[in-house]
């Protein structure tokens, strides 16, 4: 049994350090003794540019039957010769993944005290399983990776390449290769994933198990498209244990998503002749974002994290917005947006052009591509942080509209909101809140890794000092788009 975790690096970053976040030196090959045989961890490959590290689990077939359940007593004799004669030895993923968890403990953890700054971020990864049992085949296999930010390439392997005619065996050769990922979040989605898709544990599942799950998939399981298979076959299908499962993931996707319900602060923009009345900046946002969408001529729309639909209700005024999708997290907003939309009510046509669909956008999502537009306004800081790279990776890499809008406070501003304290967030949900200078550092990033062109743009009183309330960054995908960009161009 054979996993190997690559990584490329620079002469500063070099891929070496790979070393200090497995807590493996990369010139010793080492064994640890596991329960069901010896784990050696060694590196074929190990300098500045790329560095590999490969577990190899040495199963010993004889411990796995004593210490399995039958205690090598077994039932009829073809039983207990199938104990000793199967595939265990070479692809049980159950054994594999306990013994990741057991020889990278603190990497799976994130703890590094040694690069603390490295293991905090996303790196360049590349993992391959040479033969991993798929029940569910490479379909399945894609369906667990890819909303999570993995490229993935799962090869069906055949019987015998001699015998073509036999077919496919239920192994895969799988590639997995990221650039969003941090070390820990890979290793914990092996951990749980390998099992999941060998479907087949070799030790008896106890109610600790439910534990480990939501340990090891913290920050990724909950909301996951497949959260219920996962569940389900983590657990072994040990139905009680599902549902306790289920119902604390449950509560964990409640608690990080329904405090954003609550309306924002920003119900008008400090103007200073005091005696028109303000427009409300939400106003001010929709007018912004709409002017964008008119100008690169989109028809076709995504508007992600739409909240209770207030977007979404004023594009559908507009008949050169022929789709309109709204996407969000939270099942209450959307509730409330098809109430206010009344989409029980209206007429075939109008219906057809409008759809909402409950979804995390921390998932790479099929429905999603194919769109003219993106909209993200005041939704990246209900992020936390470091879960920032899989929205970027599910809009930017997988969706991959034409034109990106993205919306965000400009926290400079806050001084000027009177009824905010002093280093305060406009609104309790937010995760953080940005300066121009961090806004534009994301944003030209996201740009460059995506092939993206972006333009910076004030919503709302651009003040001399601290800039506009609102900022807006609006991406332009560079290759499909160029003709388009040139005749505009001509055309202005
Ligand atoms: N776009 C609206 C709402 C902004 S509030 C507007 O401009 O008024 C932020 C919205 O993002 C909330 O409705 C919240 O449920 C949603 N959201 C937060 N995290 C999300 C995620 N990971 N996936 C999808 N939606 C999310």
């Amino acid at each position: 049994m054979f996993l190997t975790i690559s990584t490329t690096g620079t002469e500063e970053r070099p891929a070496t350090d790979l070393g200090f976040l497995l807590h493996k030196h990369p010139d010793r090959a080492q064994a640890f003794s596991t329960s069901y045989g010896t784990a050696h961890v060694l590196y074929p490959e190990a300098d500045a540019q790329r560095c590999t590290a490969a577990l190899l689990l040495e199963v010993d077939p004889v411990a796995l039957v004593r210490r399995g359940k039958g205690k090598g007593r077994g039932g009829a004799p073809d039983a207990a010769l199938a104990q000793y004669v199967n595939d265990r030895p070479y692809a049980a993923s159950s054994l594999l993944a306990v013994a990741l968890s057991g020889v990278f403990s603190s990497a799976m953890r994130g703890v590094c005290t040694a690069r603390p700054q490295r293991a905090a971020q996303p790196l360049p990864l590349r993992v391959e399983v040479p033969a991993l049992p798929a029940r569910g085949g490479p379909d399945l296999v894609r369906r667990l990776f890819e909303p999570l930010g993995w490229t993935v390439s799962a090869e069906p392997v055949a019987l015998d390449a001699e015998f073509p005619e036999w077919g496919d065996s239920w192994y895969v050769r799988l590639v997995l290769e990221s650039e969003t990922l941090r070390l820990s979040e890979a290793l914990r989605h092996l951990y749980v994933l390998l099992p999941v898709l060998d479907d087949a544990k070799h030790y008896w599942v106890a109610a600790d198990e439910v534990d480990k799950l939501l340990r090891a998939g913290e920050g990724w399981l909950p909301g996951h498209p497949e959260q219920k298979l996962i569940t389900s076959r983590f657990l072994s299908r040990r139905w009680s244990l599902t549902r306790q499962a289920m119902e604390r993931l449950e509560l964990v996707r409640l608690a990080e998503t329904d405090d954003a319900d609550v309306t924002e602060i920003d119900n008008a923009v400090a103007t200073e002749t005091e005696e028109e009345k303000p427009t409300p900046l939400a106003v001010l946002r929709r007018e912004a974002i709409t002017a964008v969408l008119h100008e690169t001529g989109a028809a076709r729309v995504l508007d992600l994290g739409c909240g209770q639909g207030q977007l979404v209700q004023a594009l559908l005024k507009d008949a050169r917005f022929t789709e309109i999708v709204g996407v969000d997290v939270s099942m209450r907003a959307l509730t409330i947006a098809s109430r206010r939309l009344r989409l029980d009510r209206m007429g075939e046509r109008q219906a057809a052009r409008v759809k909402l669909l409950q979804g995390s956008l921390a998932y790479t999502d099929r429905r999603l591509k194919g769109y003219d537009a993106a909209v993200l306004s005041e939704v990246i800081e209900h992020l936390d942080l470091p879960r920032l790279p899989a929205l970027e990776y599910a809009v930017f890499g997988s969706a991959r509209p034409r034109t990106v809008v993205v919306t965000t406070p400009n926290v400079e501003y806050n001084v000027r909101w009177e009824s905010l304290p002093a280093g305060h967030v406009r609104h309790g949900d937010h995760r953080f809140e940005w300066t121009r200078e961090e806004f534009r550092a994301w944003a030209g990033a996201v740009a460059e890794r995506h092939g993206y062109d972006v333009q910076f743009r004030p919503v709302g009183p651009d003040d001399p000092e601290v800039g506009p309330p609102t900022q807006m960054a609006v991406f332009l995908k560079k290759t499909e788009n160029t003709g388009e960009n040139e005749k505009e161009a001509k055309a202005a």
